[in-house]
């Protein structure tokens, strides 16, 4: 189960990751927790019923959800656009359908999906980070998913890159990677400069994205030019300092801006080239996701797959 502020995507798959059936309902987060706990629980009823699989035929539930949260309780802590504080989701799903329920945040999940299923298929040591509105991760380190103490590591998003920074994130701090690259921080420089009056072809754009600023970069427009080059350069400092602290064989980088491709991973991979020690920069491959849309279901199916599994 992908559970999402606005949608919750169930499926159910054979061990190989094959999706049978999938359904799709609405979060309804602003009716409160036991609407959305009633859609959940439905979501899965739907899905095994659909199927035609019983409860007993089924190993495990894995569930993807935004953080922060507590893995090992399989509780949700607080998240701003899901209605649960302090709440147990998974004991409530394992009475209901006596199935093993596994809970973590949305950016393990697809890292644990992309080490099974996708990009870090075969590999011992893999991070994966998602550059999206916001900037998250997650990593797997000698087979296993790696949380750390609270089960929130690789907050890669609010690693502070520039101490200087005028620019604020989301948790209250200044110049940490998701105020300076993410898509929500793209877009921002770009209102900001179109705001400041600079010439630029982002003037005339009705909405501005990363998509519109990688469209105008294309077409020459230095101001849109400065404002990639910029996010890409921070990445690469982030990714940098991933090598460096965890010495993975593969970066798997995911989420709505890797869209812009090719241009994407060679600026990155420069930036992070020149804050490495080349010997592990060369050894660190830095690769796009392969599971792209369905990261979110595959990477739950994936989280019941290698938490049932004998350790
Ligand atoms: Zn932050």
């Amino acid at each position: 189960m992908d559970l999402g502020g606005t949608k919750i995507t169930t499926a159910i798959s054979d061990l190989t990751g094959d999706i049978i059936e999938k359904t799709t309902l609405a979060t309804g987060s602003a009716l409160g927790e036991e609407v959305v706990m009633g859609r959940i629980f439905d979501s899965i009823a739907m899905v095994l019923e659909a199927s035609g699989i019983h409860e007993e035929e089924v190993r495990a539930i894995g569930i993807g959800a935004p953080g922060p949260l507590d893995a090992e309780k399989g509780m949700i802590i607080t998240t701003p656009n899901l209605p649960f504080k302090n709440y147990n989701l998974v004991k409530p799903i394992e009475n209901r359908f006596g199935i093993p329920a596994y809970l973590d945040n949305d950016a393990n999940a697809a890292a644990i999906g992309e080490y099974t299923f996708g990009a870090g298929k075969g590999t011992k040591h893999m991070l994966y980070m998602t550059v999206s509105t916001g900037v998250g991760g997650g990593a797997v380190l000698n087979g296993r998913p790696y949380r750390g103490n609270t089960s929130n590591a690789l907050e890669i998003g609010h690693m502070t890159i520039e101490p200087f920074s005028k620019h604020q994130c989301n948790c209250g701090k200044f110049g940490d990677v998701e105020s300076l690259a993410s898509g929500t921080a793209i877009a921002k420089r770009a209102k900001e400069a179109v705001e400041a009056g600079k010439d630029t072809l982002l003037s005339q754009s009705e909405t501005l994205t990363s998509y519109e600023v990688h469209q105008a970069y294309l077409e020459g427009d230095a101001v849109a030019q400065e404002i990639l080059d910029t996010a890409f350069e921070y990445l690469g400092i982030a990714v940098a300092n991933l090598i460096v602290n965890f010495d993975p064989e593969v970066i798997v980088i995911g989420g709505g801006v890797t869209k812009i491709g090719d241009l994407f991973f060679e600026k990155v991979r420069e930036s992070a080239r020149k804050r490495s020690f080349d010997f592990m920069f060369n050894a660190t491959r830095i690769v796009p996701s392969q599971l792209g849309q369905e990261t979110g279901v595959i990477g739950a199916l994936a989280l019941a797959l290698i938490e049932s599994a004998e350790k």
